[in-house]
């Protein structure tokens, strides 16, 4: 079972990679990328995942021999309603600056913090941007949506959350949680198959 467990993880791994590199590449030729050291996406309650995104970051954990211990802090960290509406995974330096303990595993949205295109039902490209990104790099902003055009369909991102179908059907159903409850989830999960198997 825990062989199956480490497949899934590495496919995820490869997928979050493939997803990521879709994201940036948007961002660098946009140049529409995050202001340096700016952390507010993650100092921010609306940050959902499915568990099975944060499969990855559980196995790393576990083979580390950290699961038990910040699944323990995770725990009280949930448990503290104040605590719980920043990410877990996030360090704060100050009210603006901070980063991602978890970068190297961090969930799909994380990926696409900063600019996106998508397709809308009326097949257009649409670009979405964060608000500091808009007024921070506004002419830049307004210069790509004068050349929507010019970026290749292959940067779009829609139905790339779909593909994680495959993957494991079942627990890629699992609704999206607000990440520190999906990451307590995941790591539940990890850390009984972990103990079956020792
Ligand atoms: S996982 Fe990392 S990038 Fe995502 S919200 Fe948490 S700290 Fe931010
Ligand atoms: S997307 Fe915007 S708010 Fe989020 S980290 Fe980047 S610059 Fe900051």
């Amino acid at each position: 079972m825990i062989e199956e467990i480490l497949n899934k993880s590495e496919k995820i791994i490869n997928k979050l990679a493939e997803v990521g590199l879709k994201y940036s590449a948007t961002q660098e030729m946009t140049k529409l990328t995050c202001i340096k050291d700016c952390g507010k996406c993650c100092y921010n309650p609306e940050v959902y995942a499915r568990p099975l995104e944060l499969l990855p970051l559980a196995i790393d954990l576990n083979k580390k021999n950290k699961l038990e211990d910040t699944y323990e802090r995770l725990q009280s960290y949930v448990h503290n309603s104040e605590k719980n509406e920043v990410c877990f995974f996030y360090h704060k330096i100050d009210e603006v600056r901070g980063y991602c303990t978890a970068y190297e595993f961090r969930p799909l949205l994380c990926r696409s913090f900063g600019a996106f295109v998508r397709k809308k039902a009326n097949h257009k490209k649409e670009l979405s941007v964060c608000k500091l990104i808009k007024i921070e790099k506004q002419t830049t902003f307004e210069n790509v949506l004068t050349k929507m055009d010019e970026i290749p369909e292959s940067f779009c991102t829609d139905l790339l959350a779909n593909s994680f179908y495959q993957i494991d059907p079942e627990l890629f159903l699992e609704k999206e949680l607000q990440i520190n409850n999906a990451a307590l989830k995941i790591f539940e999960k990890v850390k009984f198959y972990a103990d079956l198997s020792r």
